[in-house]
C-alpha cells in the first residue's frame, strides 16, 4: 500500500458506504479518468467483468467470432465463451511480444472468406508493453472491427504520450492484488463515447429500469466496484507514478547488471513507447546450456520465485480447438521465457540476491 489508502477507508466507513455504491466509486472514476485522455470510466468488480461488458455492449452474440492475442492471460479470452462465442487466437510478434498486425490481417480475411467477420479484436498488451497499436488499429479500422485493449497489465504504459487503454473502444484496466496499483479485486471500464459507459454502468448494477419497483427489460450483473475497494483505489492512484518509476528503475538494475551473460535477452520497449514494466522479463537464448525449467529449479532451491511466460491460449487444453493464427513466436517465448521477481518493494540487496544467484547458475 502507498499509505493514504486506510484514511480513505475510514471515510468510507464513517459515512457509512459499505455498497457497490457511494462516493468514492466516482472519485475513483474521475482520478482515472485525468490519466486516461479525460475517457468515461467505469469502475467494475474485475478487468475479467470489464472485458465481459465490452462485448456486450459490442452486441457480441453465441456463435460470433471474437480475435484475441494468444500470448496472454486466460481472463483475456475467457468473456468471449460467457457469451457463448468464439475465441480466434492470434500470435505475437518479437518485436513487442503482442499481436502481429500481420497474422491479425491474416486472421481477419480468412474469417471473412469463412464467412464470417469477427465482431471485436481484443489486444493486449502483455507485462505492459505496449502493442504494436498503429498498425492494428489501421487494419481494424479498414475492416471496420471495433477493438478492445486489455491494458490490465498497463496502468501507466504510453505509446506516443497517450495512455494505454485509450486507442480502442474500449479500454479494460485490472486492480487486482497482482497489478501495478490494486484495490484488493477490481477493474475498470473506459470508452471515449459516455453513452457507452454509462450503459454498462448500468448493466453493471442488475440492469434496473426507472421505475419506484424493481424492473428489468434487460439482463444484468453484479459487476459494480465496491466503495470499499474504490477508496483504496483513491490512495494507490497517488502512488501510480512512483510505482512505475520503480518497476522501470528495477527493469534497468537487471538489465545493466546481467548485460554480460550473453545467453539472457530482455523484452526493450520501442523508442517512442513507454512500458510500465509490471513485470521484468527475460528470454534464455537458443545456445544457453540451461533451459528455462533448470533456472527456474536453481532459483527456487535458493528460495527466489522465478515464473515461466504466461503460456499461450492456443496451447491450453480449454482452447486448443479454437481457430487460431499461429506463426511459433509465442509458443517459443514460452519455451523460453521467464518473469524475475519485479515488486517495488524489492530493496537494492534483494534485486543484487537475484542477480548473484543468476551469475552463480551461469558460473560466472
Ligand atoms: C489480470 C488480467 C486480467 C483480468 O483482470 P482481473 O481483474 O484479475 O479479472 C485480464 N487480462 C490480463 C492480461 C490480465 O493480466
Amino acid at each position: 500500500m502507498g499509505g493514504e489508502e486506510l484514511d480513505f477507508v475510514k471515510d468510507a466507513f464513517e459515512k457509512n458506504w459499505i455498497a457497490p455504491v457511494g462516493p468514492h466509486i466516482s472519485d475513483f472514476e474521475k482520478e482515472l479518468s485525468n490519466i486516461s485522455e479525460n475517457y468515461n470510466v467505469a469502475a467494475v468488480s474485475s478487468g475479467t467483468s470489464a472485458i465481459h461488458l465490452a462485448l456486450l455492449l459490442l452486441s457480441v452474440q453465441p456463435g460470433d467470432e471474437v480475435i484475441c492475442s494468444t500470448f496472454t492471460f486466460a481472463a483475456s479470452a475467457n468473456p468471449i465463451k460467457y457469451i457463448g462465442a468464439t475465441p480466434v487466437f492470434v500470435d505475437s510478434e518479437n518485436e513487442t511480444w503482442n499481436m502481429c498486425p500481420k497474422m491479425l490481417e491474416k486472421a481477419i480475411t480468412d474469417r471473412i472468406n469463412n464467412h464470417k467477420k469477427p465482431k471485436a479484436i481484443i489486444i493486449v498488451h502483455l507485462y505492459g508493453m505496449p502493442a504494436n497499436i498503429d498498425e492494428i488499429v489501421k487494419i481494424a479500422n479498414n475492416y471496420s472491427i471495433p477493438i478492445i485493449e486489455d491494458a490490465a497489465e498497463a496502468l501507466g504504459s504510453k505509446y506516443f504520450d497517450q495512455q494505454l487503454g485509450t486507442f480502442g473502444v474500449f479500454g479494460v484496466y485490472s486492480f487486482n492484488g497482482n497489478k501495478i496499483i490494486t484495490t484488493s479485486s477490481g477493474g475498470a471500464l473506459l470508452s471515449k463515447q459516455i453513452n457507452l459507459i454509462d450503459k454498462a454502468k448500468f448493466l453493471a448494477t442488475q440492469a434496473r429500469d426507472e421505475a419506484p419497483h424493481y424492473q428489468h427489460s434487460n439482463i444484468g450483473y453484479n459487476y459494480r466496484m465496491s466503495n470499499v475497494c474504490a477508496s483504496i483505489g483513491l490512495g494507490q492512484i497517488k502512488v501510480l507514478k512512483e510505482r512505475v518509476n520503480r518497476k522501470r528503475y528495477i527493469n534497468d538494475y537487471y538489465k545493466k547488471k546481467l548485460a554480460h551473460i550473453p545467453f539472457i535477452s530482455f523484452l526493450e520497449e520501442r523508442k517512442f513507447c513507454k512500458s510500465n514494466f509490471w513485470l521484468t522479463t527475460i528470454v534464455l537464448s537458443a545456445e544457453s546450456t540451461i533451459d528455462k525449467e533448470k533456472f527456474r529449479l536453481f532459483m527456487e532451491k535458493n528460495n527466489i520465485e522465478v515464473r515461466p511466460l504466461w503460456k499461450p491460449m492456443h496451447l491450453q487444453p480449454i482452447y486448443k480447438d479454437s481457430p487460431s493464427y499461429i506463426n511459433g513466436v509465442s509458443e517459443d517465448l514460452f519455451n523460453r521465457g521467464l518473469c524475475l521477481p519485479s515488486g517495488t518493494n524489492m530493496k537494492i540487496h534483494d534485486l543484487e540476491r537475484v542477480i548473484k544467484c543468476i551469475n552463480h547458475l551461469y558460473e560466472i
